[in-house]
């Protein structure tokens, strides 16, 4: 038996980390530290919208996770993916780069967070740009470079609007933070875009109920309102969506938005983990008592947004902010010792610090210890305290140095893709991008603009039903086509029209 208890977390987000870091600090070498998570880095998803919007760079919001932890302190971190816990024999399974492992623990913390909720409307799973992880901020960061690049180099005016529509639906702290964001980028980058008009690019946020950011005080959503529509942003209040279609939202009046792009920033669901361990549950989050311990599970703990933890300071549930992640990361950090040291645990009490939100560049609203502050105050508010929740002194300074240069510069507009070499043989990569925007595009007739419903487009035919593979075999008839043509051949291979060798399509030209 190893004279140390053995404290297992699962998941290395703001909850997992701080806790870790938290328990190193206040008692090194007192515990056996194992921390696992499927991803090798935390994500400060607070600041995705400045991903999204390219006032920061994706790596700057992320921090590898063994860069957090204090090296020989005793911590153990395992990238791998929990799959299964048995509670009576305290032991978890965890699908890792080498395999299935077993692992014994005599505390697990739970602290894997929560997902993006895909089918809460009909059309979404298909059709909406969640913002969740990093790799959602950086996929919607591309579309926007990508709808900026083709509206260029279409001609029809209808559809060179529904490229440059940008629809938001939520108009919480993400929905607002990411339109503020995305409006500033837009102008900003418009410059290297000489064919595309300031008209032609609009951001049209949906919120359900009266006001924004409802989570603040109603002066400051009203702030974050008048930001957003100064800088010509159209936000509608009371409007909810009902459906995403190729098309658009629909609205619950029945109204159709035509627009690409739809970003979708609503929604949130218990993560599959919590629902496979069969934990008692409430309101989606895994049910705990005052002192964050899981109800009707010994030597079982959770906090985070994977966690629905009583807050004795109000009564309440705590709400699922990085916030009150990390307080409760830190509460649990001294039940742990307390308990390990034969003291009680104690129930978590927390009064919130304040909300701030950052509405685009040197914008943001805030509400610090009872004080409301709008514009660049509250946004400096905002970056120095992300800032210092940065592991390192060295990282805190690069990022800053790498922010404050920034400030003074447009946005990065480098589409960047991971592109294999063996990938890019045959002209693959471009059919892969246009195959990607055909198959988004709608059935409508783009000659008839401010027409609603209507037969197909001018050269560009619907795609009903397209699947992955449909790609795949355009990319084959693409090859075929330009192997017919380098051996001289006029006849297209798959009809009897002519090949256009340059393009590797068939034409009747
Ligand atoms: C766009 C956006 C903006 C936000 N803005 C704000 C804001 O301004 N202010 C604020 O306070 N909060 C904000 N939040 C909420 C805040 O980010 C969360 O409350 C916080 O991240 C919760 O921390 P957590 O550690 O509980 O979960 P997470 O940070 O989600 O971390 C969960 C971790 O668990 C890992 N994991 C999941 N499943 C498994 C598994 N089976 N095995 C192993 N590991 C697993 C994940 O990889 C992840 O590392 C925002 C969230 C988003 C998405």
């Amino acid at each position: 038996m190893h004279p140390l208890p053995s404290v297992v977390v699962i998941g290395a987000g703001f909850a997992g980390t701080t806790l870790v870091r938290t328990l190193e600090k206040r008692w090194p070498g007192g515990l056996r530290i194992t921390l696992i998570s499927d991803e090798s880095y935390t994500t400060f998803n607070p600041m995705l919208p400045e991903a999204v919007g390219a006032s920061v760079f994706p790596e700057q919001v992320v921090v590898p996770v063994r860069e957090m932890l204090r090296a020989g302190h005793g911590c153990r971190f395992i990238m791998g993916s929990v799959t299964a816990v048995d509670t009576a024999q305290r032991t978890l399974r965890c699908h890792s780069l080498a395999g299935e492992l077993t692992i014994a623990y005599d505390h697990l913390v739970l602290a894997f967070g929560n997902r993006a909720k895909l089918d809460m409307l009909p059309g979404m799973a298909e059709h909406a740009l969640p913002l969740k992880t990093v790799g959602d901020a950086m996929h919607i960061r591309n579309s926007v470079l990508r709808r900026l690049a083709r509206i260029e180099l279409e001609t029809d005016p209808a559809l060179r609007r529904w490229l440059g529509h940008f629809i938001v639906i939520g108009g919480g702290f993400s929905g607002v933070e990411v339109a503020g964001e995305l409006v500033d980028c837009l102008a900003s980058i418009r410059r290297y875009y000489p064919q595309v008009q300031a008209d032609e690019l609009r951001i049209t946020v949906l919120h359900g109920t009266e006001r924004l950011l409802p989570e603040l005080s109603p002066r400051l959503g009203q702030a974050a309102l008048s930001s957003l529509t100064r800088r010509g942003v159209t936000v509608r209040l009371k409007t909810r969506a009902k459906a995403l279609t190729a098309r658009g939202v629909t609205l619950s009046t029945g109204e159709q938005i035509d627009g690409q792009t739809l970003i979708c920033t609503i929604g949130t669901e218990t993560n599959p983990l919590a629902a496979l361990l069969g934990l008692p549950l409430l309101h989606g989050r895994i049910a705990t008592h005052p002192d964050l311990s899981v109800q009707e599970t010994p030597h079982v703990w959770a906090l985070g947004d994977c966690a629905a933890v009583p807050n004795a300071h109000d009564g309440q549930l705590s709400p699922p902010t990085a916030q009150f992640a990390v307080r409760q990361a830190q509460h649990l950090a001294d039940n742990l010792i307390a308990l390990t040291r034969g003291r009680p645990a104690r129930v978590f009490s927390h009064r919130s610090r304040g909300m701030m939100a950052s509405i685009g560049h040197l914008k943001g609203v805030a509400e610090v210890g009872g004080v409301a502050l709008t514009g660049w105050p509250a946004w400096l508010v905002w970056r120095a305290y992300y800032l210092s929740q940065m592991p390192s002194w060295g990282r805190r300074l690069r990022v800053f140095l790498e922010w404050t240069w920034g400030m003074f510069q447009p946005p990065d507009i480098t589409h960047l893709r991971f592109t294999r070499s063996h990938e890019q043989r045959g002209g693959q990569l471009s059919q892969a991008v246009a195959d990607e925007e055909r198959a988004a595009r709608p059935a409508q007739d783009w000659s008839a603009p401010g027409q609603r419903t209507g037969t197909r487009s001018r050269g560009s035919p619907p795609q009903p039903g397209r699947h992955l593979g449909d790609g795949m075999r355009d990319n084959l008839i693409t090859i075929l086509i330009k192997i017919v043509c380098d051996r001289g051949r006029r006849r297209c291979p798959t009809s009897s029209a002519s090949c256009c060798c340059t393009t590797g399509t068939c034409c009747d030209t």
